[in-house]
């Protein structure tokens, strides 16, 4: 194991979240703008081969998981290719990806084929009218379809977050425990979370993980604690006798900075060691400026060594203008 995996904190650093795009073929409300966000440029987003040689210079500093995300992964040209050049990898344990999964359905065995291991796809209601108004483009059906196509093409366990917004669909968790009896869905309720533009909106929607399982629980019984591969930040619990799970993301009122184990990378090459923090160190200028692996791995370890013990958010500071499509969640 290498020294350069561990932070300033001690934590050991071994997942990356790879933004490789930062557009959307949908514009959920509490992520982006109607008109979606403006461009950062085509010149500026890293090509595949750029972010397939960042995510080699992650390896040799510790990174063995990654996950792709966005914007929608999905739309990004080449993903495919991506997957395969990550897999082919020495030291890569696992790949995974977070979706929106509307087109997933067409893409989901090709996905697997290349290397694949698994998908969460995000649905944060499962009525028709009241997922479109969410996403302001988005069908349900397309969306259900991709995680049957997930199911069917074995990239799982399939995961399904929900960001919980009190007058939104908080109505709709007991709906979602349920599902987990029949079918084999790994839901997460997400604690909304107060970044870039929706920080308004964030506070007076947000629901507390414990009152959410506390509405589960009122109406369908005590939760069960369960194991599920590559849980990650999320407390997982089930129903008796249920296929799936059922976890709780609390980045806000739990914060679990100290067992963090990520870095972030956005689409156009900044290296960022903490959701909630502005910090990030630029990788794609050096690399376009001919720098070679040892000085990028130096600039890995300076962020490496700049990440922050935690974040604030319970304190209600908001410490970034980050936007979740730019950063990937
Ligand atoms: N487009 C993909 C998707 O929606 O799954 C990947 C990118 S999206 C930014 C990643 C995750 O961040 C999604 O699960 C989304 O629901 C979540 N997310 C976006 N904004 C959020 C917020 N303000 N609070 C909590 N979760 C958020
Ligand atoms: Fe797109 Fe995902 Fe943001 Fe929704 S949450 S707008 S699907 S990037």
């Amino acid at each position: 194991m290498t020294q350069s995996q561990f932070d300033a904190c001690n934590r050991r650093i071994d997942y990356l979240r790879v933004s490789v795009t930062d557009r959307c073929n949908l514009r959920c409300r509490y992520c982006m703008p109607e008109e979606g966000v403006p461009s950062i440029g085509h010149e500026r987003v890293l090509r595949l081969e750029e972010i397939a040689r960042l995510v080699g210079i992650g390896v040799g500093a510790g990174i063995r998981h990654v996950r792709l995300t966005g914007g929608e992964p999905l739309v990004r040209k080449g993903v495919v290719d991506l997957v395969r050049l990550i897999r082919a990898m020495p030291g890569i344990e696992s790949i995974s990806m977070t979706t929106n999964g509307v087109a997933l359905a067409g893409m989901a065995n090709a996905l697997a084929e290349a290397g694949l291991d698994r998908v969460n796809i995000s649905l944060d209601s499962l009525r028709p009218e009241r997922y479109r108004s969410i996403t302001r483009i988005g069908n349900l059906a397309d969306a259900l379809a991709g995680i049957e196509a997930a199911r069917a093409a074995g990239l799982a366990p399939v995961k399904i977050n929900m960001v919980v917004m009190r007058d939104v669909n908080a109505d709709e968790v007991v709906d979602y425990a349920l599902r987990t009896l029949a079918e084999p869905w790994h839901v997460r309720f997400i604690e909304y979370m107060p970044l870039g533009d929706g920080e308004e909106d964030a506070r007076a929607e947000y629901v507390p993980s414990h009152l959410i399982r506390a509405r589960i629980e009122e109406a369908l019984g005590s939760l069960l604690s369960a194991d599920v591969t590559g849980a990650g930040p999320a407390r997982n619990w089930r129903l008796p006798k249920a296929q799936g799970t059922i976890g709780f993301i609390s980045a806000v009122s739990e914060h679990f900075c100290s067992s963090c184990n990520r870095m972030r990378l956005s689409s156009d090459g900044k290296l960022v060691p903490c959701l909630f923090s502005d910090a990030e160190f630029d990788l794609r200028g050096p690399l376009r400026d001919g720098a070679d692996d040892a000085a990028l791995a130096a600039i890995w370890r300076d962020a490496l060594a700049h990440k922050p013990a935690r974040h604030h958010l319970d304190e209600a500071l908001t410490t970034t203008h980050h936007r979740m499509s730019w950063i990937g969640g």
